[in-house]
């Protein structure tokens, strides 16, 4: 079955950080492990563009909002492309291809009936694109609860979507489908968010400026949030160069908990109302704090995605986040805790295990796999259950257990006391000591693929198995006797040899 996944697409009018590399790495685990079951996948990411913020922040720049575009998406493409995210394609909402897919989508809901002209009148942040209700502002003053800046009394004719018309079609596909949203809490929210009763919602703007424009009335624009969630579709239509959403929609979307009302409502009911399909599923993650702090540059514990890299390597950071902190969870994050886990479990659990073991067999068997069945037990189909519930925490654990169990077994079967001795049997129980354990690195190899990629890469080419991703060889005791082994330089060089 094709799979299709997304992160969100990043707001430019902020550098990246580590809560886009994080999105951004999930979203690539199971996008290549989707690819190692042999299964089509479409993996996107991109930039949202328009809006006011965006504008304003071109000004303050001195630049065009396109010329401000250009620059801090290029930030994104690269960090993805640092962080070896094997995305299908990189969108940008100012991609003409797109804007004219999200007026197409306009007339659409036009054209069913969904679309009504009506004066909108409130209290409106320009920094959040957001009008407010008087109840959710700081008073006295009416003061964005974000910016902390006084919201303006606005009033304009706007275009409204009939969202209230779509409570129960929404309902139906949430009790449908109890697993909509995950997880459960998050689906709890959604669904008391839509039971609670939806307001219609203004689709145009007047006041911005920067936005595709409203097909029948272009002096207005379409509100930002429509046009960025568009994103998802109009993608699989151009982004490869030929129409592929028959195959790839409905996608799975990643997102964090505070975009968690425009995904899980307001999406759905606008394709719905457009006559699509909804998303296949919502998953909704956490937030990465520091030390039960939000990070912030001001408080200086931010931990920069692109220094990580460039110390440890992407693979470090990819392990990280995934391993500290449970998927779908908040949690807390920090440099030191990252080195920890760099030194403790990645040079010393895995890269050790590969070290050991592929120099052992240099050193006993000439270099090559001795004949042998594997004395260990395959975790891959625990692995791929807790994957296909978006578990991506629990899945490393589960692959972890294979690192600890071949760790104690070479602790426990000793090769090294084996080789010394004289007797034949001692020789037949270090075949099978050195067939399991290159047998089990290669499976590692396999198994962490989606996450470690690097690691992978290099850990199979040292066992002779270069390339061998393949799902059905996360097994155990595929390995074929008489297989070349070359002993790597280390995986992960220590952190002093690092120079961090
Ligand atoms: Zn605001």
């Amino acid at each position: 079955m094709p799979f299709s996944v997304t992160t969100p697409i990043y707001y430019v009018n902020s550098d990246p950080h580590l809560g886009h590399a994080y999105t951004t790495v999930a979203a690539d685990v199971l996008a290549r492990h989707h690819r190692q079951r042999g299964e089509d996948v479409f993996f996107l990411t991109g930039t949202d563009e328009h809006g006011a913020k965006v504008a304003r922040a071109a000004e303050e720049a001195g630049l065009t909002p396109k010329e401000f575009c250009d620059r801090v998406s290029a930030r994104f493409r690269d960090l993805v492309a640092k962080l070896n995210a094997t995305n299908d394609y990189f969108i940008r909402t100012t991609d003409p291809e797109h804007e004219a897919r999200v007026q197409d989508f306009l007339v659409r809901l036009r054209d069913a009936g969904h679309l009504y002209e009506d004066t909108y009148a409130g209290l409106y942040c320009t920094g959040c694109e957001q009008f407010y209700a008087e109840g959710d502002l700081e008073q006295p003053g009416n003061i964005c609860p974000l910016h902390k800046t006084p919201v303006e009394w606005l009033e304009e004719e706007n275009t409204f979507f009939r969202l209230s018309a779509f409570t129960g079609p929404l309902l139906e596909l949430y009790d449908r489908d109890p697993e909509y949203v995950v997880p459960r809490t998050r689906y709890n929210e959604a669904r008391s968010q839509i039971e609670a009763g939806l307001n219609d919602l203004s689709v145009s703007r007047a006041s911005v400026s920067w936005g595709v424009p409203l097909p029948w009335k272009p002096e207005q624009t379409i509100y930002v949030w429509v046009d960025a969630l568009l994103n998802y579709h109009t993608a699989l239509e151009y982004g490869t160069g030929t129409d592929v959403s028959a195959t790839f929609w409905p996608s799975t979307h990643l997102l964090g908990k505070d975009i968690l009302r425009l995904h899980c409502v307001l999406w759905p009911a606008l394709l719905v109302a457009a006559g699509y399909e909804p998303p296949r599923k919502l998953f909704v993650h956490g937030y990465l704090t520091s030390g039960d702090q939000k990070m912030s540059k001001s408080l200086g514990n931010v931990i920069d995605p692109l220094q990580v890299i460039a110390d440890l390597g992407a693979d470090a950071l990819r392990f990280y986040v995934l391993r500290e902190v449970q998927f779908g969870q908040d949690g807390s994050v920090t440099r030191d805790g990252l080195d920890r886990r760099y030194e403790g479990e990645l040079a010393n659990d895995l890269g050790n295990l590969v070290s050991r073991t592929t120099a052992m067999i240099a050193r006993y068997r000439d270099g090559r796999v001795p004949e042998g069945e594997t004395a260990l037990e395959p975790v891959h189909e625990r692995v791929a259950e807790r994957i296909d519930a978006l578990d991506l925490t629990g899945a490393l654990e589960e692959i972890w257990t294979l690192v600890r169990a071949a760790n104690r077994y070479v602790e426990d079967a000793a090769p090294w006391a084996l080789a010394r001795s004289d007797d034949p049997a001692d020789a037949e129980k270090l075949d099978t000591a050195l067939y399991t354990l290159a047998d089990a690195v290669r499976a590692l190899g396999v198994l962490l693929h989606g996450y470690i990629p690097e690691a992978s890469e290099r850990i199979l080419a040292a066992v002779g198995d270069p390339g061998a991703t393949g799902w059905e060889r996360a097994g155990l005791g595929l390995t074929v006797a008489g297989t070349a082994v070359e002993q790597p330089p280390p995986l992960f060089p220590r952190l002093a040899a690092a120079g961090a």
